[in-house]
């Protein structure tokens, strides 16, 4: 038959009536179902066969074999032509009417059948007519290039197992995917489950797919560091584990935390297993989308690798300062918050469960601990399950009791760390410079021990104890930049000090209604003739004086200041004319003690007795200071620093008002502003009117010394034009500047300030500025600060003792239906294989921030929790509760600065290392237990295992790993900042990818 013939068919096609039925029949029924495969077949060619099969006609026109020749570009690729339209150049159907076409007719030679699938898209189900074609190579050799064809709905993990396929590598090797796309842009292929569509992998893209080098980095982003140094070289092999990490400025506190996670033996082997590779968690809106696991994971691979000395983070830290911002920028930061961050964005980032149920939390209720409990760690574990909680978590219970209903709450609640309390000494030290009501006396720096919750009138009593100065004739004050700060009163809370503060104690004689207490303050004027003002700036330090009410005549004060300032400013003889520029040798060979003026020695005649004893000592005022000179002789300024804290004290203090909370006692000055910057512009409006002329000083004491008799004032005149005064006195306001209501020297005020204002000539040649800031170190100051121990053991009971909630942090009582200050007691239930320790070394309170620099006694074995674990198994026993120590954060320094390092020991030999930014060195046990210790990290010894190398000899050289010198002790190097400086430069997407633009990872 020429029908038969024709249509070389595999078998005997069916009638054409029924061929027409079967095909409508499945074309009808057949609807898009994702996955299934359909065919394309040329339109011509079908509508052919539609026209054949619905004529009956069986030899006018048959279609003769499928032919779908039109729709492709030629016969030796055979790809699809572009744009083809359904419908027109094609028709598409089910699979099995494919194959009922195909066994009729048979396919032209050669030609490949259109399958195509049917594919999820985003709200409609289609054929995927053209699928993505992409090429494929490796990252080592992009020369040899390979096109494949993926469907949308295949995952990137199809496209990693074809180009394993193609380039023969194992399907296990640890590769990482990028993208290419036409404008060369590359980016990371990061989530291997994500489909082609997804990723929007589109046909002409490239993947390139890199797989890790033995040193643990990437071809593609391989720091170039360290390349020139000898030291650095591939042929380095080192123990893994034991590697520095590069200080990248101010991230001491994160390589710190760095490597105490590093020497944690579950959790690196967890990553150097890559296992993390399957739990990746892209989706966990709580998560960093896998990055930070996936960065934390290089960091550790590099560090265990044995390739290395020294391991640059870069990556690591721009990832971390990504997902939270405070780590951001290159500032100091604690160890222990990165700690935190760090193991929630590990755990969120490979959590297990993808989506989180709702569980509400019940209360115990009266129910038994252990059920309570259990469900409570049940719950935890349907929302978070993974490495970090395998390792990290335990359960704490929480007890508390309304003070008013007794209404008993527990709860149960997991913990990542403990954070537990040292105990605050109750006393507290302080550094004081006391001012002695003698002239000749310089300042002397006590050290005194005083009550932490103390008040002034404490200070002053425990001082009295020093000086045999009675403490009612003290008065404290804060100086800072020449002026007080505050005057405190016995009654104000030594809270209100800080450490850092310069506090001066003033002797001042017997307080009564006669006496005023003076604030004194020295400025100098500078007169600036082109504008016609005068310019004053505080110097010196301030005094307190007490002056008797009685005799507060300007002239009389005058006497008592100058005697009050004997020790450093010379008093003129009276042949010196101070308007006069007399030669200085000359006035210095002539110059003479006391005044000699008549009328002004009336004046000191009508003093009372406390203060004429210091009239007038003899000898010139420059040899005084050998008197009174004690056995250490310093400059006062700069001070000294205050052990342990390296700030200097004074530059560090405008930072102090906002830096001790809201109500830290400072409130007069901070009235008044930043008091820093008040002086300038009142001074300026203040200058105008400051421009003393001899003559005007007489005039205005007049009116203002009512008291002084008629024929001394008279004398007075006669004084003041014929001899200029040292400086002048002037009625200020607590920052030294001018009083608006003028220069009265009225002492309405409780406290009168005033302020003498010297001529820059006049100070030069009469104010010894040297002898002026001499002070001595009273005895005290020698005996060395004592340091306290406790055990950790204490340190732990202190975290389970009963404590009352703080105003600030009530508890909403359900049965009192409102908040009250709940006792509450923290109890352990259950502890993790790795207990991490936060010794609570700062201490913020509402008033103080401090430093606790306690010793801890940790055990570096058996650390034993079963005497204080609540949790009991009840068949087999108590559960493990024998720890022992394997790594410890350090932190070296001050509250605002210091330096991190850590002791860990490596899990494979043994050997206990302390790591200092790139630098490691052998360290022994006797090392590691310091007041620097801040975070203790612990394995459960039920699942420590034996080290499976012998330790090192720590005297052999040969592998020791940098500048090892196992018998120094370790010390904290300067500051970070010093450490950064060595960073070498990275360029790390700039290597083996040169013509591609990188994402920058
Ligand atoms: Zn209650």
């Amino acid at each position: 038959m020429a029908a038969n013939s024709r249509c070389s068919a595999a078998e005997p096609a069916p009638g054409l009536e029924s061929q027409r039925r079967e095909v409508e029949c499945l074309l009808r029924d057949c609807e898009l179902r994702a996955g299934d495969s359909w065919f394309m077949v040329e339109h011509r060619w079908y509508t052919q066969w539609k026209e054949f099969v619905e004529s009956g006609d069986q030899n006018s026109s048959c279609p003769g074999q499928i032919d779908n020749g039109e729709l492709f570009e030629d016969v030796v690729s055979y790809h699809l032509k572009d744009r083809l339209v359904e419908n027109e150049d094609f028709v598409l159907v089910p699979a099995e009417a494919w194959h009922k076409l195909l066994s009729w007719y048979g396919l032209v030679d050669q030609q490949p059948p259109l399958e195509r699938k049917v594919v999820d898209l985003p709200s409609t189900l289609k054929v995927e007519v053209y699928p993505v074609e992409i090429f494929l190579c490796l990252h080592g050799n992009m020369e040899n290039v390979t096109t494949a064809q993926f469907s949308r709905t295949d995952s990137i993990q199809s496209i990693q197992s074809a180009i394993c396929g193609t380039f023969s590598l194992p399907s296990t090797c640890e590769c990482r995917l990028w993208m290419k796309s036409s404008d060369n842009n590359c980016e990371r292929l990061r989530n291997v489950h994500m489909s082609v569509l997804d990723a929007c992998l589109s046909s002409g893209m490239t993947v390139i797919m890199e797989t890790r080098n033995a040193d643990g980095t990437w071809p593609s982003s391989r720091p170039l560091i360290l390349r020139n140094s000898v030291e650095e070289q591939d042929s380095y092999r080192g123990q893994p584990g034991v590697c520095g990490l590069t200080n990248l400025g101010n991230t001491c506190f994160m390589n710190s935390a760095l490597q105490c996670l590093s020497n944690t033996p579950p959790l690196t082997e967890y990553f150097l297993q890559s296992s993390y590779l399957e739990e990746l968690n892209f989706s966990n809106p709580l998560g960093m989308k896998g990055e930070i696991a996936e960065a934390y994971a290089d960091v550790i691979k590099q560090m265990w690798s044995g390739h290395h000395y020294s391991v640059v983070p870069r990556v690591f830290k721009t990832k971390v300062g990504h997902f939270a911002s405070q780590f951001l920028g290159y500032q100091q930061h604690d160890s222990q918050e990165l700690l935190s961050f760090l193991l929630d964005g590990l755990h969120e980032d490979l959590n297990r469960v993808k989506n989180k149920e709702y569980i509400e939390l019940r209360d115990a209720e009266g129910r038994p601990d252990q059920e309570v409990a259990e469900e409570a760690w049940r719950n935890h574990r349907r929302r978070n399950d993974s490495v970090i909680v395998d390792t990290f978590h335990g359960l704490f219970k929480s007890t508390l009791i309304c003070p008013q209903c007794r209404k008993v709450s527990v709860t149960f609640d997991p913990f990542c760390y403990l954070s537990i309390p040292l105990p605050v000494s109750k006393e507290r030290v302080m550094e004081v410079f006391f001012i002695s009501l003698e002239p000749y006396a310089k300042p002397m720096q006590h050290r005194v021990v005083v009550p932490k919750a103390g008040k002034v009138s404490d200070l002053c009593l425990a001082l009295s104890e020093m000086t045999n100065v009675p403490d009612t004739q003290m008065v404290v004050a804060d100086v800072f930049k020449h002026r007080f700060y505050k005057i405190y009163t016995p009654d104000e809370s030594l809270n209100c000090i800080l450490d850092r503060d310069d506090i001066f104690v003033y002797e001042c004689s017997v307080q009564s209604d006669q006496q005023v207490l003076l604030a004194l303050y020295l400025r100098e004027r500078s007169h600036y003739r082109d504008y016609g003002s005068v310019n004053t700036t505080l110097f010196g330090h301030p005094l307190l004086l007490s002056v008797p009410r009685s005799s507060c005549s300007e002239e009389a004060l005058y006497q008592i200041f100058l005697q009050r300032l004997a020790r450093y400013v010379r008093v003129p003889n009276p042949s010196e004319e101070l308007e006069e520029d007399d030669d200085e040798e000359e006035l210095y060979k002539s110059q003479t003690n006391g005044i000699s003026d008549d009328d002004e020695q009336e004046d000191v005649a009508r003093l009372g007795p406390s203060q004429s004893v210091v009239c007038c000592a003899d000898g010139p005022a420059n040899d005084h200071h050998q008197d009174h000179a004690a056995p250490s002789e310093v400059q006062m300024r700069p001070p000294p620093p205050v052990e342990g804290d390296v700030h200097n004290v004074c530059a560090a203090k405008p930072l102090s008002s906002s830096d001790a909370g809201p109500s830290d006692g400072h409130i007069n000055a901070r009235g008044e502003e930043s008091r820093a910057d008040v002086d300038e512009e009142n001074e300026e409006a203040a200058a105008a009117q400051n421009d003393t002329a001899t003559e005007e000083d007489c005039k205005r004491e007049e009116a203002c010394s009512p008291s002084l008799p008629a024929d001394e004032q008279a004398a007075k005149t006669r004084a003041c034009r014929r001899k200029k005064r040292l400086f002048n006195i002037q009625a200020v306001n607590c920052n030294g500047t001018e009083r608006e209501m003028g220069p009265d020297v009225t002492f309405n005020s409780a406290q009168p300030y005033v302020a003498l204002d010297w001529d820059a000539e006049t100070k030069k040649r009469f104010y010894n500025e040297n002898e002026a800031e001499k002070y001595v170190k009273h005895s005290s100051m020698d005996i060395p600060q004592q340091q306290t121990t406790v055990q950790l053991q204490e340190c732990i009971q202190l975290f389970t003792t009963v404590e009352t909630l703080e105003e600030e942090n009530p508890w909403y009582c359900p049965m009192c239906k409102k908040h009250q200050l709940a006792t509450k007691k923290l109890d352990l239930w259950s502890l993790p294989e790795v207990l991490i320790i936060h010794l609570k070394r700062f201490s913020y309170t509402k008033f103080t921030r401090e430093k606790l620099d306690t010793i801890v006694d940790f055990p570096l074995r058996n650390l034993d929790f079963s005497g204080c674990l609540l949790k009991k198994k009840l068949s087999n026993g108590e559960p493990p509760s024998r720890y022992d120590l394997i790594a410890v954060s350090n932190h070296y320094g001050g509250l605002r600065d210091g330096h991190y390092t850590s002791y860990a020991r490596n899990k494979d030999n043994g050997q206990w290392y302390y790591f200092d930014d790139s630098k490691v060195t052998y360290a022994t046990e006797e090392q590691i237990m310091t007041n620097a210790a801040y975070v203790l990290f612990y394995h459960r010894q039920d699942k420590m295992r034996k080290p499976s190398l012998s330790a090192p000899s720590t005297s052999s050289a040969a592998s020791t790993p940098t500048s090892a010198s196992s018998t120094s002790s370790p010390r904290p190097s300067e500051a970070d900042a010093g450490a950064a400086s060595v960073t070498p430069p990275c360029a790390d997407a700039a290597s083996a990818f040169a013509e591609l633009t990188m994402e920058t990872d």
